[in-house]
Formats: C-alpha cells, sequence, structure tokens
C-alpha cells in the first residue's frame, strides 16, 4: 500500500489580541529616546487575523480598506517577516493579509499584534521551528509591545515594556471600549508627557497592589487602582477626551481608563449584563463603543491548511 502523500501548508492564520495596560507607568526619556515603563498589560478580546502564504515577493493586504495603514514596507507585518528570514538566514517570501478587528491608532497596539502574528504564522507556515527566547528577543526588537502580543493573558512589562512577565490574573471581566474617530499619535504623546512630566522617575515603580489585586481576583480593587501617567498629556492633545471621561465616570466611577497613549477610552464591569447596559447607553448618546472580554490568549494559530 503507498502511504498518504503529505501536502506542504499553504496558509496559516493566526489571532492576536489587542492589549490595554491596566498600569502605564512611565519614566523620564532614556538617551536612547525611549521611556523606561513599569506596565501592567492585559490581553483583550478584540484581534486581528494575520494570513500568510508563500510568495515569491513580500506583500501586504487588508480584507477591508482601513485609512492609516500602510500596505507597503512600512507596514510592521513586513517587517516582521523580513526579521524572522534575516534571522534564519533564509531567502523567503509571503503574502500576508490583515483582517482588523483592532482600532488603528487607538492605543491597543494593533500594529503591534499584526507583527506578533505575523512572526508565529510565518514560523508555523515554513517549519521554522523558532525557538520561543528568539521569537521574543526579535519581537522586542520590532516594538515594545510586540512580545507581549505572543504572550497575552496579563503580564508585567519592564525595559521599554518588552520584558514581559506573566503575573497571576484570577479576575475575569469585560471592558467597555469607547473608540475615537480620531487617532492619537504614540510619539507625539510621549514627546507631550517628557513636556508636562519633567520630573517622571528614572525607574517606574512596579505597581505591587495592582499586582496583589489581581492574584486575589478583587475585581473592585482593580478598579480604584487603574492608572496611566499618559493621561494628562493626552488630554492635553484632546481635550474632547474629557468630556468622554466624565460621561463615563457617572456610569462608573472607577475603573475608568485611557488605553495606552489613547484616544481608545475603557470602563471595566465585572458582569457582562451591566457591560451591555453600558454599551447600549452610551450609543444611544451618539458614541461608538464595543465589549471585550480580558484577560485572553496572546497570538494562537486559528488555521493551519
Ligand atoms: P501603539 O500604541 O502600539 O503605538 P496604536 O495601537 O496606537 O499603537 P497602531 O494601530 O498599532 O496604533 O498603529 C500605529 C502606527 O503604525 C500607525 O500610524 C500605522 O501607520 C503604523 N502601522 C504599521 N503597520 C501597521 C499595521 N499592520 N496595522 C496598523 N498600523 C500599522
Amino acid at each position: 500500500m503507498s502511504e498518504a502523500r503529505v501536502e506542504p501548508t499553504q496558509r496559516v492564520t493566526v489571532r492576536a489580541p489587542a492589549k490595554i495596560n491596566l498600569h502605564l507607568g512611565v519614566g523620564a526619556r532614556r538617551p536612547d529616546g525611549m521611556h523606561p515603563l513599569a506596565t501592567i498589560y492585559q490581553a483583550v478580546g478584540l484581534y486581528d487575523d494575520v494570513t500568510v502564504t508563500d510568495a515569491p515577493a513580500w506583500s501586504v493586504g487588508l480584507t477591508a480598506p482601513i485609512d492609516g495603514v500602510p500596505l507597503d514596507e512600512e507596514n510592521i507585518a513586513i517587517r516582521a517577516g523580513r526579521a524572522l528570514v534575516a534571522h534564519h538566514g533564509l531567502d523567503l517570501a509571503a503574502r500576508i493579509t490583515i483582517a482588523k478587528g483592532i482600532p488603528v491608532m487607538g492605543g491597543m497596539a494593533g500594529g503591534s499584534a499584526d507583527a506578533a502574528a505575523t512572526l508565529l504564522a510565518l514560523d508555523r507556515l515554513w517549519d521554522l521551528q523558532t525557538s520561543d527566547e528568539d521569537l521574543l528577543r526579535i519581537a522586542g526588537e520590532l516594538g515594545s509591545d510586540v512580545p507581549f502580543a505572543l504572550v497575552g493573558g496579563t503580564a508585567l512589562g519592564t525595559g521599554r515594556g518588552e520584558v514581559v512577565t506573566p503575573i497571576a490574573d484570577n479576575t475575569s471581566v469585560w471592558w467597555v471600549v469607547v473608540l475615537s474617530d480620531e487617532g492619537l499619535s504614540t510619539p507625539a504623546v510621549y514627546q507631550h508627557f517628557d513636556q508636562v512630566t519633567p520630573d517622571a522617575a528614572a525607574e517606574p515603580p512596579v505597581p505591587q497592589a495592582l499586582v496583589a489585586a489581581l492574584a486575589d481576583g478583587y475585581t473592585d480593587e482593580v478598579g480604584a487602582l487603574l492608572a496611566n501617567d499618559l493621561w494628562p498629556a493626552a488630554r492635553d492633545l484632546r481635550p474632547d477626551l474629557v468630556d468622554v471621561e466624565d460621561q463615563l465616570r457617572l456610569l462608573a466611577p472607577d475603573g475608568v481608563l485611557l488605553s495606552g497613549s489613547g484616544p481608545t477610552l475603557l470602563m471595566l464591569h465585572e458582569d457582562v449584563e451591566e457591560a451591555r447596559v453600558a454599551v447600549a447607553d452610551l450609543r444611544e448618546r451618539g458614541f461608538r463603543c464595543t465589549i471585550a472580554p480580558g484577560p485572553v490568549a496572546g497570538a494562537h494559530v486559528v488555521t493551519y491548511a
């Protein structure tokens, strides 16, 4: 009897989550231009799906057109692909197709999710067997938030955010995600942070009380401890966010947070029905919003064909 022929893998799709920062402690700008961070990342249930197929040259496309996403070598997904093949000393290329579910320029690290998804998808497509250590290192060179998109869950981020240590999180929450029609540039927010925070610490402290509240599963305490050092800078650049924040605080006095460098705002709920009611209420008032659970898994294969 002849053995069944095994076809090589043709197409891999990896799903990668958005991130939020339950705590974003930002230190003084380093000589290399980066900022030291002490952050608690949480992966939340908004996703980009990245599909890769072998191709004679690198290219990237979107399943639906979206302003602000480059479709050339500037796209971080192509940079990720090139970094992976360079690491292995190979001369390969791929077609990368991105289905975006993560808001663009929303402070939820959508580009970083695409980079992480591309690394994992190409590793599987070509069976490169890249070690976790190497994948995380390549991810960290691509961007500060890329390693966390691989790891997911809830994690402490140090260094410039690229040193990721998973932590215990016994909460299970629902985030009301309030989107903004206009994006906010991350570099612009950090530059303004430098101006309005001349006394920033050299090394921001790890938020131990929040780490303990997450391990204990105390959602109320987590809500009271949410913090983001970029908030004053983002408010200055986007004064319209102050009114949105005020309206959210009427619904949830604790538990309102700016996502990363903004402009997306978040509202914490322990109960999904409460979150649904809040979304319906906000939509009636003209806000664009959705619900995302947290924490969720990091980048993972969803189709392997
Ligand atoms: P961060 O907070 O990580 O800086 P963000 O979530 O605010 O990011 P992104 O959606 O990641 O914003 O986009 C940041 C910039 O990266 C955009 O200006 C966009 O031009 C560029 N970019 C490059 N590749 C991508 C990609 N695959 N998806 C989205 N943006 C991308």
